[in-house]
């Protein structure tokens, strides 16, 4: 009989296993320093948003101990192009650069190159 066959399928068992899965999704442990000595640990997803401060079991503000986040770099901001711009020319350079050009736009002297 086809209809028995199908029952016989153990479909029940195959949903398990996809969730199980779900329980390796890349996690980290957050550890918590408080002022007063307390120590927590939370495990967060890697993708989660970690939050600097805790309230730990005393009330007191546990702080966020960055080692323990492998995304955390101590890499500086990146540099904007005026950044770059400033490790050439002093602002008072481009001050007059500026005002150079202002004057032979007003005069109309500069051409829009493109
Ligand atoms: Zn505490």
């Amino acid at each position: 009989m086809p209809d028995r066959s199908l029952r016989g399928m153990s479909i029940g068992s195959k949903s398990m296993e996809s969730d199980e899965g779900v329980d390796f999704a890349p996690r980290f442990q957050a550890n918590y320093d408080c002022p007063n000595g307390h120590t927590i640990i939370l495990p967060f997803s890697t993708e989660a948003e970690v939050p600097p401060v805790w309230e730990c079991r005393c009330g007191a503000e546990a702080l966020l101990r960055d080692a323990e986040r492998p995304e955390m770099k101590a890499g500086k901001a990146p540099r904007t192009h005026w950044d770059m711009l400033l490790e050439r020319r002093t602002v008072k350079e481009l001050e007059e650069l500026l005002e150079e050009r202002l004057e032979l736009l007003h005069a109309g002297k500069l051409r829009r190159s493109a």
